[in-house]
């Protein structure tokens, strides 16, 4: 089966003024766009994969064969990584989490403003392209991580909940290389019921398998 390339829930000024429209239209119909479609040639001829999800796919990375691997990686992760982008931000969002994610939060970090602080370094920080993430790790504690180009911590076996894209291609448009400004105003539209929606079910997965990962079952 096809990784599907998902209908975005928003329309492209839904976000404005945090991320504009052009950024929206450009990075969702193009970007992420071609990552699907290369995902999908690469893993074509390739049953074995066809028949998994994209997550299950990165989370078994070191199975896929080799003469796809590259491709996967790169193509999977950014097909993958940004289907979750669009659906943890959105409009009418940001402010603080409630329920049992803040308080995991509390937990792992100290408070939101802790949490807050180290997701922006991790993701000022990041150098070049690549992504910065809140995941579940395997001892089922949050942690905040970053990755390069469209690595996937599911493929370190941990379970994203939040991520924030810090290609270029994600902010170039309005912020330049303000990179910090466009981080400071993604806490404006990050949907964190849905955060607390798939911190819940990492959690209720009870290991880092629960997305179909084939190298830990
Ligand atoms: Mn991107």
């Amino acid at each position: 089966m096809a990784y599907q390339f998902p209908i975005l829930k928003y329309s492209y000024d839904a976000l404005e003024p945090f991320i504009d429209a052009r950024t929206m239209e450009t990075h969702y119909s193009k970007h992420h766009k071609t990552y699907c479609e290369r995902f999908n040639a690469a893993i074509a001829g390739k049953p074995e994969l066809a028949a998994l999800s994209g997550e299950a796919i990165l989370a078994c990375i070191d199975k896929v064969p080799e003469d796809v691997r590259a491709a996967v990686r790169n193509n999977g992760g950014g097909a993958v990584n940004h289907s979750l982008f669009w659906d943890v931000i959105g409009p009418k969002a940001g402010g603080e989490p409630q329920g049992a994610v803040a308080e995991a939060i509390k937990s792992a970090f100290g408070s939101f403003a802790e949490f807050k602080a180290k997701f922006s370094d991790a993701a000022t920080t990041q150098f070049g392209s690549g992504w910065a993430w809140l995941v579940l790790n395997k001892e089922g504690k949050l942690e905040i991580m970053k990755t390069a180009n469209q690595d996937s911590p599911l493929s370190v076996g941990k379970v994203p909940v939040l991520l924030i894209d810090v290609w270029e291609h994600a902010y170039y448009l309005k912020y330049q290389n303000r990179r910090v400004e466009y981080i400071e105003a993604f806490y404006n539209v990050i949907n964190w019921s849905r955060v607390g929606e798939l911190y819940a079910a990492a959690k209720a997965a009870g290991k880092t398998c629960g997305t179909g990962c084939c190298s830990c079952s």
